[in-house]
């Protein structure tokens, strides 16, 4: 992971926000190579998901809405997560992410330990303990730990579980809702009257644009509207770089259906639908799996909730969530606002409200899972037959920044320059290319493989001498080489940059 943000950071994929000021937790900004990628992914789930389907819309609407939205979502009372402050450090936690165990020797409980929630969380609770009872010098045997969060501690046992950055017990506070929206004011005033969100998913915007779409939009059920979008959480412990920030952006989708549709069956189609794009844009197999979210643990609206996960250096996690929501969000709007949001149903001539399926998936979270699938580093050997290390990162040509970079092989010879350079503004019109002259062929290959593209095209000697008018084609993941005409690199990239 520390290679992987230290390629990030020097080759322009991803900067802290406002570096120069000492940066600003869970806020990042995106380079020019970075802006690129962003850009591939979100365009390539809008070709897939909106402009390539016959029955999903796209809209955009805006990110600050009617304060009443949210309140009607549920957000305002319920968009909480639980909060532990330790009082004396002045550290907040969110309480399902900080653990914590009883020390248990000879059947008595000698103490508590806690540590913070990560891929070895009951081994460090196991070796805390142990430590523990050896720094006491308790003697007798400890009890396998039993790992909890804060939120199923105890009240008596609040005040004996020590807080991770002091190591001390009793400054923690029991867990308390915190609400995670971000608050504003719009207009002059400053009052509780003037008060508005911004928005911490896009998903809202679909609802209530739903009666709009509906009537001037020709669409019959069943049907999408997708949109994509930034959206705003003051998460309590932003971490794991772009993973779970504070401003990010979001790719949704609701899909509508007769209220007597088979849910189960459509849902299973969109899980399916989205495991089989991120394979298309390159995520492997091996690194995805499903989540089913218990149903004790849904909410009372819920049908239920499948996550996409993928296996982070950090573990594995949430990449995309889709949710079967029933009826709720456009029932609650239409109480909330006195506008029925109903459909008409020809074949049985009566009314009703849609019951909805929604994946929804963060593009950052999509944008690190790549470059983690993607990078490598590989023992090769250079022209010369010595061991060399290269990074490589393996992004798949739909979303690769750079789709080729186009190489004379020197620099101060005119003609090989000229024919690079009409390839290269040639090229320049249907896809992002760079051209490069600077250094020796093998190091200008190594730098384009570091930063994900595809294909470099090397204009040398053959093509200007030799019949035909060939480049040399080297390919990044085979590090292979062989030769191409303009009009098979042209249908090379027609085929894999979709
Ligand atoms: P988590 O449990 O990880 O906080 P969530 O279940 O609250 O996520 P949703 O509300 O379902 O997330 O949001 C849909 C998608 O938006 C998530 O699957 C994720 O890809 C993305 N997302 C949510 N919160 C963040 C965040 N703070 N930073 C980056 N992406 C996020």
């Amino acid at each position: 992971m520390d290679n992987l943000v230290a390629l990030a950071k020097r080759r322009g994929f991803i900067f802290q926000s406002s570096e120069i000021y000492g940066g600003f937790n869970g806020f990042f900004d995106y380079g020019p190579l970075g802006a690129e990628l962003k850009k591939n992914i979100r365009d390539c789930w809008w070709s897939d998901m909106v402009r390539r389907r016959d029955d999903v819309v796209g809209i955009e609407t805006s990110i600050i809405m009617h304060p009443k939205v949210w309140e009607a979502s549920g957000h305002v009372a319920g968009f909480t997560d639980p909060l532990v402050d330790c009082k004396v450090s002045k550290q907040r936690y969110r309480a399902d992410q900080l653990f914590f165990a009883a020390v248990i020797v000879d059947g008595k409980t000698a103490g508590y330990v806690s540590v913070l929630e990560s891929e070895k969380t009951a081994a460090e609770l196991q070796a805390a303990a142990e430590n523990f009872k050896r720094k006491k010098a308790i003697q007798g045997t400890l009890a396998p730990i039993v790992a909890k969060d804060m939120t199923e501690a105890q009240p008596d046992e609040i005040a004996l579980i020590p807080s991770p950055a002091t190591g001390e017990p009793g400054s923690l506070t029991p867990p308390r809702s915190f609400n995670m929206m971000f608050q504003t004011n719009v207009g002059a005033m400053t009052d509780g009257s003037s008060i508005a969100y911004l928005r911490p998913e896009t998903a809202q915007g679909m609802f209530v644009d739903f009666k709009n779409v509906v009537d001037t939009g020709r669409v019959k059920l069943p049907f999408g509207i997708a949109q994509i979008g930034k959206s705003f959480r003051n998460e309590i412990t932003p971490r794991n770089f772009i993973f779970r920030s504070r401003e990010f952006e979001q790719m949704e989708m609701e899909y509508f259906i007769h209220e007597d549709a088979d849910w189960a069956k459509c849902h299973e189609e969109w899980i399916a639908w989205c495991e089989g794009w991120l394979k298309s844009i390159g995520l492997p197999d091996s690194h995805l799996s499903r989540y089913t979210h218990p149903k004790e643990k849904l909410a009372f609206y819920s049908r239920g909730t499948v996550d996409i996960m993928f296996k982070y250096p950090f573990g594995v996690q949430e990449l995309w969530g889709i949710a079967a929501r029933g009826s709720y969000d456009l029932t609650q709007h239409a109480n909330a606002s006195g506008k029925p949001q109903e459909i008409f149903d020809e074949a049985s001539k009566k009314k009703f409200v849609p019951h909805v399926i929604e994946p929804a998936v963060g593009v950052d979270r999509i944008f690190l899972a790549v470059l983690c699938a993607g990078y490598a580093e590989e023992d090769v050997k250079d022209e010369k037959g010595n061991s060399e290390k290269r990074t490589v990162l393996r992004l798949s040509p739909r979303i690769a920044p750079v789709k080729v970079a186009v190489l004379p092989l020197l620099k101060n010879k005119e003609q090989l320059v000229g024919r690079a350079q009409a390839l290269y503004k040639k090229l320049q019109r249907r896809y992002a290319v760079f051209y490069d002259e600077a250094g020796a062929i093998g190091r200008r290959y190594r730098r384009q493989d570091e930063v994900g593209t595809p294909w470099c095209v090397t204009i040398d000697f053959d093509t200007i001498e030799k019949p035909g008018d060939t480049f040399t084609l080297r390919e990044r993941d085979s590090m292979s080489q062989r030769r191409i005409t303009e009009a098979e690199l042209f249908a090379l990239l027609e085929e894999h940059v979709y």
